[in-house]
């Protein structure tokens, strides 16, 4: 806001409180009829201006105008005589305050709080409880004085009424704002100067002040339009129409406006008596109308009162996605089912539905999608189970399906496969078809073990990640041995988090043999975890719970630097050559921390080896996860000088297209291939294939797993230069591996292996 343009106001302020004490100071009424005409038509070129400067918009402008025109207008007319003599002056000053009221609400409409509906009943309050007080006080006082019965006085009656709203409306701009800036003071004193002046000439009408008190009530209006004009030229004035960002409810000051105008015509019905039948009627209807018209108000508001509680239960009750009842109200139904009881041949039945795989959705089409894919689901959920059936949203991609009528065990189970039907049909999203499946846990309720509507739904969670576990879109369901599982889980689970701490984990290496000399060109350090109760726990059971839970991450910093502290030690002992390897597997987890490169090279740094001595080993899961993530990490890697070995090669799905996108430099044929290749032409055939399009890419190649003499020689036969497994040593502790290396190394090479340099590539 620049300061220039607010200036402008400030000068119009001064003009008009100069032109004010002029108009005061003033003994001849001429002079005073002129400022006044002056000061209501200066409002025109200034709201142009306004329009140029401020950008108002053209309604309140004209309105605004209209205003000015429309009392100069009356002002013409009557005269020095009262208003209410000619009932064109009148029907003027009635046209000029509804071009008030319409300015006003022009100007604020945007800005008014919530249902405007309630604010016209209110100003309908005000202004029926000013019209009654008009008519009491101003038009039977008018009446009596000068027995003046005419269309103009009754008319007159209205003026009063008509700027109440003025009042109301002005309170309403007041009270409903959390900030009020410059502007928005000035419309108020611009009103409150206009509403004094009419007070003063109702009184002087009313007879209750004499005629010479118009001499200040003039300057009050000049007052009005100066202060009004300033308004207008102010900067803030845009702020006026600017919705409010929480409309305040229904404010206490409005409250006191409206008991107010139901109050005070009370009151002057009480004081005063009517007149004559004419005015006795008057009186009687317009308090017929206001109750009326209050009885409607107080109706409404009661109504909208209990409406806006309905949709705040509704809100607490339902999901607002989906529209489906939540977890509150399917844990209510579930504790209502268990404190009946049933009949013998009822299964009541919960189903628990997951959808697989559902972040895949989320990350892949956006969070647009995935919200349209739970609304069909949701849809589709409901029209697939009885209409006595509850159907929940718990969270996320998770329903609840509380079937408390099944008739029997195998109708559930006809439900449950009735639920997993319903992703057989692909989900017609805005982006296209998507096929989405889903993994059911069945809970059957049982109504004499003591289990709560909690326990009910975590055993069907239970079920439901059985289901995942066998490979996800089936349905699993529950028993108590999974209960067991889940405890036995959360038991590794908690241990785990203080096994690294409690000094239970510690590496185990097997050798890798290179096949060409003979030599233990490397180790693998492998995992073990030794329990306090003396109880090993396999790395295929705690690896994957320490990388749900995380644990894995420093479990596997640590593993990085004691793996690497060991070969830097065999090295120094002369156990191994200077140039064998440490291959350390790494989890997907540890891969896509960033800071992972970081760690990498402090174990680098602190254990002192160089980091073409190292091999990280990796599987596919993460590069068709998150293939960007993967990617740039495996970059920082190579820079660092360290190579990547991708573990267990060909059990996943694209590893050829990974080989050809990620910087890798060695495969790793997996277990189950090496396993067959001596047996199964399938097996031999794809090793052969794995090892040929090794060897075009120019990667390094290790065979896992090696049992027999016979693998090991056809794997050498078929270009294979490396190998490890328990036919070359089972993995040993550390201080093992001296005399492991050893007896290797008088092995030389395996009795009967003949190696095999030239094999075919293809
Ligand atoms: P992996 O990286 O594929 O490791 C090879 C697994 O095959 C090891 O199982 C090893 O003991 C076993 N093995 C070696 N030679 C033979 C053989 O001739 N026959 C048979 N049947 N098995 C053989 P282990 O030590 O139980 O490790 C299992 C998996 O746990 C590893 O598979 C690896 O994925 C993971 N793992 C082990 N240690 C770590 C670790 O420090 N960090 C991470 N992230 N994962 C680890
Ligand atoms: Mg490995
Ligand atoms: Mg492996």
């Amino acid at each position: 806001m620049s300061k220039e343009p607010a200036r402008l106001s400030w000068v119009y302020l001064v003009i008009g409180v100069a032109l004010t004490a002029a108009g005061l100071a003033a003994s001849d009424a001429t002079i005073r009829d002129g400022v006044y005409v002056v000061a209501a038509l200066q409002v025109i070129p200034t709201l142009l201006i306004a329009r140029r400067l401020r950008n108002v918009s053209w309604r309140p402008i004209i309105l605004f105008s209209a205003v000015g025109v429309l009392y100069v207008g009356e002002q013409v007319i009557s005269g020095n005589n009262p208003t209410y003599e000619s009932p064109l002056a009148v029907i003027f000053v009635l046209l000029a305050v509804t071009s008030l009221v319409g300015g006003l609400v022009a100007l604020v409409r945007s800005s008014l709080p919530g249902p405007t509906r309630s604010i016209w009943g209110d100003a309908l309050i005000v202004a029926l409880g000013a019209w009654i007080i008009s008519w009491a006080t101003l038009v039977q006082s008018i009446n009596q004085a000068t027995d003046n019965r005419s269309v103009g006085v009754v008319l007159y009656g209205l003026y009063q009424p008509t700027s109440s709203v003025v009042l109301f409306l002005t309170v309403v701009l007041l009270l409903n704002r959390h900030q009020r800036p410059p502007a928005i003071w000035m419309v108020a004193t611009a009103l409150a100067f206009n509403m004094s002046g009419d007070m003063t000439y109702a009184m002087i009408d009313a007879h209750h002040l004499g005629p010479g008190a118009d001499r200040f009530a003039l300057p009050m209006y000049v007052m009005a339009y100066f202060v009004a004009s300033a308004a207008f030229l102010h900067p803030s004035i845009h702020e006026l129409g600017r919705p409010q960002p929480s409309p305040k409810p229904d404010s206490i000051g409005r409250l006191l406006v409206t008991t107010t105008s139901l109050l005070l015509p009370v009151v002057v019905l009480a004081a005063t008596s009517p007149n004559d039948p004419t005015d006795r009627i008057v009186r009687f209807a317009s308090a017929l109308v206001l109750s009326a018209v209050v009885t409607l108000r107080v109706v409404t508001a009661v109504r909208s009162n209990s409406k806006a509680q309905a949709e705040l239960l509704h809100g607490a009750q339902t999901d607002p996605l989906t529209g489906l009842p939540n977890r509150v109200v399917m844990l209510q139904k579930i504790n209502e089912l268990l404190r009946t009881s049933w009949d013998s041949d009822k299964h009541p039945t919960l189903f628990f539905v997951d959808l697989d795989r559902f972040k895949n959705i989320n990350d892949s089409l956006g969070h647009a999608a995935g919200d349209e894919v739970l609304v069909t689901v949701a849809r589709r959920l409901v029209n697939a189970v009885p209409a006595d059936a509850v159907v929940a949203r718990l969270s996320g991609d998770e329903y609840v399906v509380l079937d408390a009528h099944a008739k029997s065990q195998g109708a559930a189970m006809a439900s449950a496969e009735r639920l997993l039907a319903v992703f057989r049909e692909p989900l017609a999203l805005s982006q296209g078809d998507v096929f989405v499946t889903a993994s059911v846990g069945v809970a059957a309720i049982n109504p004499t073990a003591s289990t709560t509507a909690e326990d009910l739904v975590r055993h069907a969670d239970t079920a439901m990640y059985r289901a995942k576990d066998a490979g996800r879109n089936c349905l699993a369901v529950y028993d108590e041995s999974m209960h067991e599982r889940v405890a036995h889980r959360l038991a590794v689970e908690t241990a785990l988090y203080r096994a690294l701490d409690r000094r239970e984990l510690r590496l185990f290496h097997q050798p890798i043999l290179d096949l060409q000399s003979g030599d233990v060109v490397g180790f693998e350090a492998l995992m073990r975890w030794q329990q306090a109760d003396g109880t090993i726990v396999s790395p295929a059971e705690f690896i994957p719970i320490a990388e749900d839970t995380g644990t894995i991450v420093p479990i596997g910093s640590w593993a990085l630097l004691d793996a690497l502290t060991q070969l830097r030690r065999w090295i120094d002992e002369g156990v191994c050559s200077p140039s064998a390897t440490m291959s350390v597997n790494v989890s997907p987890r540890q891969l896509s921390d960033t800071n992972f490169p970081a760690i990498v090279s402090e174990a680098l740094t602190r254990s002192g080896v160089s980091p073409q001595l190292l091999w990280l080993e990796i599987t596919e899961s993460i590069m068709i996860s998150e293939p960007e993530l993967a990617l740039a990490t495996l970059r920082r890697l190579r820079s660092l000088g360290v190579r990547v070995a991708l573990d267990d090669f060909g059990t996943g799905y694209s590893s050829l297209s990974l080989l050809q996108k990620f910087p890798l430099q060695r495969i790793k044929i997996d277990r189950a291939f090496v396993h067959g290749v001596a047996d199964n032409p399938n097996d031999r055939s794809l090793v052969r294939t794995i090892i040929a399009m090794g060897r075009s890419l120019g990667l390094d190649m290790v065979a896992e797993g090696v049992e027999s003499v016979h693998q090991l020689q056809v794997l050498s036969d078929l270009g294979c230069t490396k190998a490890q497994g328990f036919l070359i040593s089972h993995p040993v502790p550390a201080d093992a591996m001296r005399s492991t290396v050893a007896a290797l190394e008088r092995l030389g090479q395996f009795p009967g292996l003949r190696v095999n340099t030239n094999a075919p590539v293809n």
